[in-house]
């Protein structure tokens, strides 16, 4: 696992931004890796992929294989539960994180 600085207490922030981008459109997983590599979490395969996977069991997102270019990618999807779990997960950010820049 390539290690993540605090990787424990982030998953959860991690999960709500794949929630994020799931609402916008399907994704695979080589896609996420690039865009949280984008916003600075440098996060292995072998952490996102099973991340995404607990997230399906869940009922938060969904998958299909695609095949593409004779070789076959899963494409995750939001579910109900997932875009309700966004819109609490942003309520409580934005209440939580409020207070924490309030005295900053
Ligand atoms: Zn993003």
């Amino acid at each position: 696992m390539a290690g993540m600085k605090h990787q424990e207490l982030l998953k959860g922030l991690i999960r709500l931004h794949i929630l994020h981008h799931a609402v916008e459109g399907e994704f695979y997983g080589q896609w996420m890796i690039h865009e949280l590599a984008r916003h600075g979490y440098r996060l292995s395969p072998g952490t996102v992929y099973p991340m995404l996977h607990s997230m399906e069991q869940a009922g938060y997102l969904r998958s299909r294989p695609r095949f593409v270019a004779g070789k076959t990618r899963r494409n995750y999807a939001i579910t109900a539960k997932g875009r309700s779990a966004l819109a609490a997960g942003k309520e409580k950010v934005t209440e939580l994180f409020g207070e924490l820049f309030e005295d900053a």
